[in-house]
């Protein structure tokens, strides 16, 4: 039983930040909720975004 003391830990989906896995972990996967946002967000914005149309949008140029 080596690995009972070891907590068991998994990278956050966002930035990769060894998040550990447990009940006191409210955000898991995630490290935290801001990084659970951004992940949503990604994934809202996946499912808004229309197919065939990134030929012709400005990709990283927006600023304000
Ligand atoms: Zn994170």
């Amino acid at each position: 039983m080596t690995a009972a003391s070891t907590p068991k830990t998994v990278p956050c989906p966002t930035c990769g930040k060894p998040v550990e896995w447990s009940r006191s972990q409210r955000w898991k996967p995630f490290c935290s909720e801001r990084c659970k946002l951004i992940d949503l967000g990604a994934w809202i914005d996946e499912q808004h975004r229309i197919p065939g149309d990134e030929t012709n949008a400005p990709d990283e140029d927006i600023r304000d």
